[in-house]
This record gives C-alpha cells, sequence and structure tokens, in this order.
C-alpha cells in the first residue's frame, strides 16, 4: 500500500507525487492538521478555511477515484513524523510520497520523517511538484543561488525552451479498499470562520481554479501588460490563493499560456510574456527561500539593512492596519485586504512602501499583518515582496525610489474608482480630490474622513536620511 501526504498541493491533476504514487499501487492519502504550527506561521484564518473548503472537494474527487483521505490533527510539525508513522503502520504502508515544500521547518519536517519512517524500514520518496525548476540547479557560474531576477530569468527561459516541464500522468480509479475516509473539520480551534463574502469570492475546487485559469487566458492575458496595475479593473488572474494551496499547478498555467500564445513563452503576445515573468518571480522567491534560509528566519536579505533605525510607533501602525491613514489609495487597499483577503499587486507595493518608508516602521510588522490576513499568504512571495519595497531585499527596488502614494494613486486609480469602491464615505469627491481630500479643506468639512497621518515630503527625506546612515556593506562585513 502506498501513502500520500498531502501538503499545499490540493488538488488530483498534475500532483507529481499523487500520480506517482497510484501507478505503484493501492494508495490511500493523508492531510495533517497542526494548528500549533500555523498559528507559529502567521496562517490566516481564511487561508485554513480556504484549505478545508479545498479538501472537501478534495475528498469528493479521491473518493471517486476510490483513495480514502485519512485527515489526523497534531500540534506543531515536531509531531508530524511520529503521526505519518503511526498512519503507515496501521495500514501497512510500503512507501511514503509528498510533494517538496521550501522554508526552514517544511524541510526539517520532511527531513526527521524521512529518517523515522526509513528506520521502521519504510521508503519516502518526494517530488518536485511546486515549481518548474528544483531549487539548486539553477545557479550562477560561480556555484551560486541566483540574486538578481533578470539572470535567473534568463537561465530558466533557455531551460524551458529546450524542454518544457511535462505534466504528470493522471491518476487511475483503484479498485475499492476497506479503509474510510475521515470527515474534514468544518473548523479549527483558532482560526476564527471568515464572513460568507470572503468565501464566496474564493470558491473551493480544481474545477473553480480551472475555469479561473481559462477565463483569464481567454478573456485577459492579451491586455495583462496594461491592466495589471489597474487595481479598479479584474486584469490579474486572481489565482494566487490556488496557486498558494496547490489547487492549481504552475505547470497547469504555463501550459495554458502557452496554448494562448502559439507555444511561444517568450515572444509572441507581450501579456502573456508578462504573466509567465510573474510566474518567474514566484519562482525566484523560492529559490531565494532555499538558497539564503536567512530569509525564512525574516532576517534582512541584506545584512547591513537590520541596523536601520524603525520607528516604534504602534498607532501609526494600527491606523495602517485598519486604512485609517488619511491616504485615500492606501486605507483603500487596507480595506480590500481585510474584507477579501487578497490585494492587488500594485497595492501590495504601495502600502508596503508606505509603511516601511513613510511611516519607517520595520517591514517585519507589515509582513506579519499581510500573512495574518491573506489567503495566498506564501512566505517566499510575502517575504520577497515586502524586501523588495522596504529595500532590504535581494533586487530590491533602490531605497531612493520611493513611491509617493498620491502619485501612484492618481496614476493607476485615475478615476479614483478603486477608491470610491472601499471608501464610500469618499463619495461626493471628484477624481482630482479623491486622491488627497485634505485639497478639499472646507468644502469636504463635514466629512469624517481623517487628515493624513504622517507628512509626504518629510517623512520621505526621513527614509532616505535612514538609509544613508547604514554603514556600507564592507564596513558591515568588519563589524560581524
Ligand atoms: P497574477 O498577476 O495573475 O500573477 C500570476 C501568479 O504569479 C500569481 O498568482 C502568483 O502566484 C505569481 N506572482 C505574481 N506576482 C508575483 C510576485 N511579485 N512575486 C511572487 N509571485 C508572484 N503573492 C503571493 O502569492 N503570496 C503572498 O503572500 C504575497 N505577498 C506579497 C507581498 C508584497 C508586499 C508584495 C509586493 C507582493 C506579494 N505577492 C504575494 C505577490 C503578488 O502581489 C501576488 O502574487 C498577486 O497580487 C496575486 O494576484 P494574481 O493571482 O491575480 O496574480
Amino acid at each position: 500500500m502506498q501513502l500520500i501526504w498531502l501538503r499545499s498541493d490540493l488538488r488530483i491533476d498534475d500532483n507529481s507525487a499523487l500520480s506517482a504514487a497510484s501507478q505503484r499501487g493501492p494508495t490511500v492519502a493523508l492531510w495533517l492538521a497542526s494548528p500549533g504550527q500555523w498559528q507559529a506561521h502567521d496562517d490566516a484564518a481564511c487561508k485554513v478555511d480556504f484549505w478545508l473548503r479545498n479538501l472537501r472537494r478534495l475528498r469528493q474527487s479521491l473518493e471517486a477515484l476510490n483513495i480514502p483521505l485519512l485527515v489526523r490533527q497534531v500540534d506543531t510539525w515536531d509531531q508530524a513524523p511520529a503521526a505519518v508513522l503511526e498512519v503507515c503502520r496501521k495500514h501497512a504502508i510500503e512507501a511514503v510520497h509528498w510533494n517538496d515544500e521550501y522554508g526552514i521547518n517544511e524541510q526539517r519536517r520532511d527531513t526527521a520523517t524521512r529518517t523515522l519512517l526509513e528506520n521502521a524500514g519504510i521508503r519516502a520518496h518526494s517530488y518536485l511538484d511546486q515549481l518548474f525548476f528544483r531549487p539548486g540547479t539553477l545557479l550562477t557560474r560561480g556555484g551560486d543561488y541566483f540574486q538578481v531576477f533578470s539572470q535567473f530569468k534568463k537561465v530558466c527561459l533557455e531551460h524551458l525552451h529546450r524542454s518544457l516541464p511535462t505534466l504528470a500522468p493522471r491518476v487511475q480509479r483503484q479498485a475499492p479498499l476497506d479503509i474510510a475516509s475521515d470527515p474534514i473539520p468544518q473548523h479549527i480551534e483558532g482560526f476564527a470562520k471568515p464572513a460568507r463574502a470572503l468565501s464566496d469570492h474564493w470558491p473551493a475546487g480544481e474545477g473553480e481554479a480551472q475555469a479561473r485559469l481559462a477565463r483569464f487566458i481567454d478573456e485577459t492575458v492579451e491586455d495583462y501588460q496594461h491592466l495589471r496595475d489597474l487595481p479598479a479593473e479584474p486584469g490579474t488572474s486572481q489565482l494566487s490563493p490556488y496557486l498558494a494551496a496547490g489547487v492549481i499547478s504552475p505547470r497547469q498555467c504555463l501550459h495554458a499560456a502557452l496554448a494562448g500564445n502559439r507555444g511561444e513563452f517568450d515572444s509572441g503576445n507581450g501579456g502573456t510574456q508578462t504573466w509567465v515573468n510573474e510566474l518567474l518571480w514566484r519562482e525566484f522567491y523560492k529559490h531565494i527561500l532555499t538558497g539564503y534560509p536567512q530569509v525564512s528566519r525574516h532576517r534582512a536579505f541584506r545584512a547591513q539593512t537590520e541596523a536601520l533605525p524603525w520607528r516604534d510607533a504602534p498607532e501609526d501602525l494600527k491606523a495602517w492596519q485598519e486604512g485609517r491613514t488619511g491616504f485615500p489609495i492606501i486605507d483603500a487597499a487596507m480595506r480590500q485586504l481585510l474584507h477579501t483577503g487578497w490585494m492587488h499587486n500594485r497595492l501590495r507595493m504601495v502600502v508596503a512602501m508606505f509603511l516601511s518608508k513613510n511611516l519607517l516602521i520595520d517591514w517585519r510588522l507589515g509582513e506579519r499583518h499581510f500573512m495574518r490576513h491573506l489567503i495566498d499568504g506564501d512566505l517566499a512571495a510575502n517575504n520577497g515582496g515586502w524586501q523588495w519595497s522596504a529595500s532590504t531585499g535581494t533586487d530590491a527596488v533602490p531605497y531612493f525610489r520611493i513611491f509617493n502614494p498620491v502619485s501612484q494613486s492618481r496614476r493607476f486609480d485615475p478615476q479614483g474608482r478603486f477608491i470610491h469602491h472601499w471608501l464610500p464615505e469618499l463619495r461626493g469627491l471628484d477624481e482630482k480630490l479623491i486622491h488627497e481630500p485634505a485639497k478639499a479643506g472646507d468644502l469636504f468639512a463635514d466629512n469624517h474622513y481623517l487628515n493624513p497621518i504622517v507628512d509626504l515630503k518629510s517623512s520621505r527625506q526621513r527614509a532616505l536620511e535612514a538609509f544613508k546612515g547604514l554603514p556600507r556593506r564592507q564596513d558591515q562585513r568588519a563589524m560581524n
């Protein structure tokens, strides 16, 4: 008997480990709830709920293939190896299969599980599934992990030109086993059930993910490079929660994009090329996580930026978290996050830069708030995005290129449609004043919208000085 241990790969199609297990023989599936670990990782309640909803769908699809789905609960991953071994003993499992996950704790868990299983005479097989390339197989000439995205991307495209990652063989229906599936918990203690509107916004299941992908490729990808920066438009795929939970695979995304572009991924339609580029950013940050494990421990990629004089400003942090900064684009974006568990990419950059530069608050506090609310929360992408915005990361934005939230608002939400949607209290302001209500003065006196919590010009200067005051890299090395 084979065991597939499901983690962030909640799908039947193109699932490397599931496909390999079922080719070897009768298969049982296992999923482990680990609430203590999720709390330690700041996983959002809406994300945990999304997993449970997807598991319910997956259980049905697995049952149609006669593959029972077992559910076990541990607190933290320290207890995972023993829990897996116990299932193996109970069901006379010969081999356990899983898809690789990246991050220090994930790797530690898997190494410990492998050791325990092998000592008990049970084989453990792991597979590349979340990525196109195994971390460590794409290196610079000097043998290091890439730190610059454009160089990494060039090498990825060379490899993809030579051979495309193939989809895993379809799982065949097996003869029924005398093992019953476990019920999927309705909810997990410590993680509140999200509002109905949020789960309606993100329906569960592979069918939904595939439908989104097909719709995006049919209707939007061609204009992606023009639409992707406009938060009022449905101009991006909104697949990130499905990719993060593995309800869809990056290979499926790549194949669909290519099929819509006559098989070309770095020529032909510009929208498709830009979208493939985003899939490669996703890839890049997971390679960074593996190659530079300090980021997994929330350390700055650029060690010298650890010396930045971050402000201890809990009131400002709270105003940012709750969407009460007095900057409409920031407040609208933060409310989008709280209500939908998702935020548009352009706005993630704008609010992250506002927190880390204008408010000079440690990016880690923003990273954590995002993780606690994002339905697509992913350590590698979230850390990468935050360190990019805070200029502490690899290939990050230069510290002196600080986005002005008002100009960003005028440029990317010119009519204020996005702002109006999330800040109905600003109705009545025209497309000129909506970006900067403070300018409306008396015209707007009876409205309760707040005054800006920070002056953009002086706070920009404060951030520039903080960065200029950092020890340079050589001095830092001498200090260490
Ligand atoms: P699309 O534009 O349709 O892109 C397709 C897919 O490519 C996405 O679903 C995602 O998997 C991947 N992708 C796109 N942009 C990026 C990027 N810059 N970095 C890595 N992968 C990318 N993405 C997450 O999946 N989880 C996070 O926790 C996360 N946190 C972020 C935090 C900050 C501060 C920033 C600036 C970005 C973050 N991103 C994160 C990246 C990006 O914002 C989201 O992936 C994107 O907004 C998801 O929307 P979409 O599915 O419509 O993307």
